[in-house]
């Protein structure tokens, strides 16, 4: 069985991240797995655009030299603002290209507990050892699919992540459910494909990022103002943008202001740049779903208010809900070992589980770390106290 020091499962930002900071690290022997930008590619909708900002869509590098800005300057084309998704998705390529030439793209199919730390299977059997794993597999196993579809087969509700290709809808209804970026900006593309597009939401309100407020302090009072109320991680509101951006600090506070602060910081909103694409969309507010059945090829949603609709498809944008049990490569044993709560793992600096070298990034870390976690800006974080953790415990 080979062996090697630490073993990074996922090639999304956060697993590439991990590994060039790693990597960097003088005799330390890593080993990366995992489809480079898979979810991106796969999971996310074709005309899309990132939400983050411009500084908050780079993935980190220990040198700050696999930007956005270097990744266009080298492929003979400026990257837009909004990004869109295709170009982050090649970017996320090249920064592998560059940064982790020796990914390998295998799938880890288990991860337990081995003589020298931990026995990793591959899926094609091979099996290795390796002192620490970093585990950083996204969100996709825990797309959310409300109890309320359960009468519903998946041919007629759907979760957004599951469709790559919206076009497939046209010329067809589809009530989307949910009131925060992923539902709105579905909507929008839907309609602009030629479906027949509602959103249905409980929210009383749509929350918009950069309202008239957020722009005065973002563009009206300076550049200085602007840096002293946001960090460069873009997220949470002003103010509070600069606590999440400081984890260590954050997990200081007693838990019900982590909490608060956390709920406030992401809310579900839409970018503003969405507004006229949703002008002539319906949207209904403060309304959910009480009933939903089978009628034909059809399905029939019965609203909260009273009223009913008859729609060719559902679309889910219910969002994640974290639960590393999920995770198919954790045995159950292995899982229970992980003190959790909620779902989330309870991480120690370096984002430690309390399984000794078994590491979580990403969204998994927001319960400890904070809702920085859940988004592409929080790896600088995550990759920079790892590294930190593993050199002084080599
Ligand atoms: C619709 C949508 C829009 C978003 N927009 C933004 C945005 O604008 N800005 C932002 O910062 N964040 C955004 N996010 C959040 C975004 O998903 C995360 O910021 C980011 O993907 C986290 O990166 P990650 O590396 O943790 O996970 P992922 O990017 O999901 O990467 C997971 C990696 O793990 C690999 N993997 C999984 N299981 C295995 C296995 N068993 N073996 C080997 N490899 C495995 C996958 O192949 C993949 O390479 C958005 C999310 C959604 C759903």
């Amino acid at each position: 069985m080979e062996n090697c020091d630490v073993v990074v499962l996922g090639a999304g930002p956060y697993g590439l991240a991990a590994a060039t900071h790693l990597k960097n690290v003088k005799g330390l022997e890593v080993r990366i797995f995992g489809e480079p930008m898979s979810f991106w590619e796969r999971n996310m909708p074709v005309g899309m655009f990132l939400r983050s900002n411009w500084t908050a869509t780079q993935i980190a590098d220990p040198h700050l030299a696999l930007t956005l800005e270097e990744y266009g300057s080298e492929s003979g084309s400026n990257v837009s603002q909004p990004v869109p998704l295709d170009r982050f998705v090649q970017y996320g390529h090249w920064y592998q290209q560059k940064g982790v030439p020796d990914l390998d793209q295998r799938r880890v199919s288990r991860v337990e507990r081995g003589p020298d730390g931990f026995r990793i299977t591959l899926s094609d059997g091979e099996v290795l050892g390796s002192r620490r794993v970093v585990v950083a597999a996204g969100i996709g196993p825990f797309a959310w699919r409300p109890q309320e579809f359960d009468g519903l087969p998946v041919e007629l509700a759907s979760h957004t992540s599951e469709h790559r290709d919206l076009g497939k809808f046209t010329g067809k209804k589809v009530l989307v459910v949910g009131g925060g970026q992923s539902a709105l900006e579905s909507a929008a593309l839907l309609r602009e494909g030629g479906a027949q597009a509602e959103v249905i939401a409980r929210t009383h309100k749509i929350h918009w990022l950069q309202g008239s407020l957020s722009r005065t302090l973002h563009h009206g009072l300076g550049k200085y103002v602007r840096s002293i109320l946001y960090a460069p991680t873009d997220v949470g509101p002003a103010g509070i943008s600069r606590l999440m951006a400081r984890p260590d600090l954050l997990r200081r506070l007693p838990r019900s202001v982590q909490d608060k602060l956390r709920k406030r910081a992401v809310r579900p909103a839409g970018a503003r740049w969405l507004v006229d694409r949703l002008k002539s969309v319906p949207v209904r507010l403060g309304c959910s779903v009480v009933d939903v059945a089978t009628a034909g090829p059809r399905a029939r949603v019965r609203l909260s208010d009273g009223s009913e609709r008859t729609v060719d498809h559902v679309l889910l944008g219910t969002g994640y809900r974290v639960n590393v049990a999920k995770y198919d490569f954790f045995p159950p044993e292995l899982v229970q070992s992980v003190r959790r709560s909620n779902g989330y793992p309870c991480l120690e600096p370096g984002l430690e589980t309390s399984v000794p070298g078994l590491h979580i990034l990403g969204a998994p870390a927001a319960w400890s770390f904070g809702p920085l976690m859940q988004f592409v800006s929080g790896a600088h974080y995550a990759a920079q106290a790892l590294t930190r953790h593993v050199i002084a415990n080599k």
